[in-house]
C-alpha cells in the first residue's frame, strides 16, 4: 500500500515510517525542514533498503505548501493511507499567550490536515478504499494546565476527524482519530521527565499499524492512549 505521512522526520511521525516500511510498504514523506527530513530517509534507507521511499519537504502550515506536497504525491502515486501527524506545541495560557499564537497553532496543527485531506481525497475516493489517520491528543479531550492554543487546535483537529468519519463511513475510506497522552520525542527531551514515565513513539506506531490491518468493514474510530501511571 502507499502510505503518506506527514512530519515523518522524527517522533511518532518517524516510528509510524518505520513500521510501515518494516512492513514492505510504500512510503511518501513530509516534514518541514529539509535537513531533518534528509536524515530520517537516510536512516530509513538503511534499514528498510527495498521499501520504496520518497520524501519532500514542506512547511504544512502554509496553504501553498500543502499544495505543493499534495500535487507532488498525486503524481507520484495514489495514496491509500494517510496519516496526518505534523504538529508542535507551545505551552501557554489563553490570557498571555503571544499574539498569532492560536493562528500558528491552528495552521500548523488544524489547517495542514484540513487542506492536505482536501487535496488527496479525490483520488482515495476512486479507489473505494483507504484509510486516514488524524494524529490529535488527550489535549483534544481534555482542557489541561498550559494547554491554551494547543489544547484548542487540537480540540479542533477532533472535530475535524469526526466529521470527516461521518462524511466518509460509506465510500470505504476509514477515518482514525488518535488521542495520545504523552509520548517521549523531542518535545520532552530535556524537560526532566524520566523517559520511562512517558509513552514511547513506537507505541503509538504499533497501535495505528495494527488498526490499519483490520478487515474492510471494521473501523476503529478513536483511539485513546496513556501512561501507564497516567497523565503528568
Ligand atoms: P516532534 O518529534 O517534534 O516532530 C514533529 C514533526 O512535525 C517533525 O517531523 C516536524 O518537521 C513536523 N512539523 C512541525 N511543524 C511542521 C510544519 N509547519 N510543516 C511540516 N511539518 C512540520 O513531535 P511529536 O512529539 O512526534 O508529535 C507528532 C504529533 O503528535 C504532533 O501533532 C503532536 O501534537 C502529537 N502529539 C504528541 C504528543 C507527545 O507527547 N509527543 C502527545 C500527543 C500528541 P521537521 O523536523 O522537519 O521540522
Amino acid at each position: 500500500m502507499n502510505i503518506v505521512i506527514t512530519g515523518a522526520s522524527k517522533g511518532i511521525g518517524f516510528a509510524i515510517a518505520e513500521i510501515f516500511a518494516a512492513n514492505g510498504h510504500d512510503l511518501y514523506l513530509t516534514s518541514k525542514t529539509p535537513l531533518s527530513l534528509e536524515t530520517a530517509v537516510a536512516s530509513l534507507r538503511k534499514q528498510f533498503p527495498t521499501v520504496k521511499l520518497e520524501a519532500m519537504s514542506a512547511d504544512l502550515s502554509i496553504q501553498k505548501e500543502v499544495t505543493a506536497f499534495a500535487n507532488w504525491c498525486l503524481e507520484k502515486t495514489q495514496p491509500h493511507i494517510l496519516i496526518n501527524n505534523a504538529g508542535y506545541f507551545v505551552p501557554g495560557k489563553l490570557q498571555d499567550e503571544a499574539d498569532g499564537q492560536l493562528q500558528n497553532q491552528l495552521n500548523t496543527n488544524l489547517f495542514s490536515a484540513y487542506h492536505l485531506t482536501r487535496a488527496l481525497l479525490p483520488s482515495m475516493l476512486t479507489s473505494k478504499m483507504g484509510h486516514i489517520f488524524n494524529i490529535c491528543s488527550i489535549a483534544s479531550l481534555q482542557a489541561y494546565e498550559n494547554g491554551g492554543a494547543y489544547s484548542i487546535s487540537k480540540f479542533a483537529l477532533l472535530g475535524f476527524s469526526k466529521n470527516l468519519r461521518l462524511e466518509l463511513k460509506d465510500k470505504g475510506i476509514k477515518v482514525t482519530a488518535v488521542c495520545p497522552g504523552a509520548v517521549y520525542t523531542n518535545s520532552w527531551s530535556g524537560s526532566g521527565v524520566d523517559p520511562k514515565r512517558i509513552m514511547e513513539s513506537s507505541d503509538i506506531a504499533k497501535m495505528i499499524y495494527t488498526t490499519s490491518q483490520l478487515s474492510p468493514q471494521a473501523v476503529v474510530e478513536d483511539i485513546v492512549m496513556r501512561p501507564q501511571l497516567g497523565d503528568l
